[in-house]
């Protein structure tokens, strides 16, 4: 299986529909240590997104994901639409068509170094890098050990989860929640845990 035009839209449509089951859950996180806007905030990017992908087909996979990319920077304010923005754009921009598993390993790696430069958030800060940063890692290696895609995206999936898990006991050290200082301690980071479901929706796409 390879990751082509098809599988790029379903990823995307399922992580439009995870987005607005979860909404709540996402902005019940954003209200304990940001504004509670995190699940609109994604609601309303991936809806436009939806919308986008309706009219002139994207040809590519790599063309459905920089499209995406494009319409959450433009339709986002918070920290999450610049930051998901650039990333999915470095995705799809990195993306050879069509993309066995050790491709879409470097494209996701790719996406990570977006949200890197731009957000300037280190490993252990409490963002969507304590997600992305063990997904990535986890992707790769079980690519270079010979994986399925659906294989390698269950790993990167169950690190994502575990790496949002994780920083419940971190204090913020980036974005609106280092604001909070100790008292971002002990709450999930919501940008981490949406980061989850992105790789979560990855895994249950290639599935399919
Ligand atoms: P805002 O903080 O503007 O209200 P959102 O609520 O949509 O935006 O997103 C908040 C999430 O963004 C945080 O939980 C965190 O994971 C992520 N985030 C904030 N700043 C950064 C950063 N510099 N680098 C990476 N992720 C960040
Ligand atoms: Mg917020």
């Amino acid at each position: 299986m390879d990751f082509d035009t098809t599988l790029a839209e379903a990823w995307i449509r399922a992580i439009a529909a995870a987005v607005e089951k979860e909404q709540a859950r996402l902005t019940e996180l954003d209200s304990a240590i940001g504004d509670g806007d995190h699940g609109s905030n994604l609601r309303r990017g991936f809806a436009a997104v939806l919308t986008a992908l309706d009219g002139p087909r994207p040809v590519g996979p790599g063309a459905v994901l920089t499209k995406t990319g494009t319409t959450l920077i433009s339709k986002v304010g918070g920290a999450s639409g610049p930051l998901y923005g650039k990333a999915f754009r470095a995705v799809g921009a990195a993306l050879p068509e069509p993309a066995g598993p050790a491709a879409v390993a470097e494209a996701l790696a790719a996406g990570l170094d977006a949200v890197r430069a731009l957000g300037k958030a280190e490993p252990g800060d409490k963002t969507i890098v304590d997600a992305w940063t063990p997904a990535v890692a986890a992707f790769r290696s079980a690519a270079a050990a010979g994986a399925s895609l659906p294989e390698a995206a269950e790993a990167a999936a169950e690190a994502a989860e575990r790496g949002a898990r994780d920083t419940v006991p971190l204090q913020a050290r980036k974005g609106r929640a280092s604001y909070l200082g100790e008292r971002s301690i002990g709450h999930q980071d919501p940008g981490a845990t949406s980061t989850a479901l992105i790789f979560r929706t990855l895994a249950d796409t290639t599935a399919a």
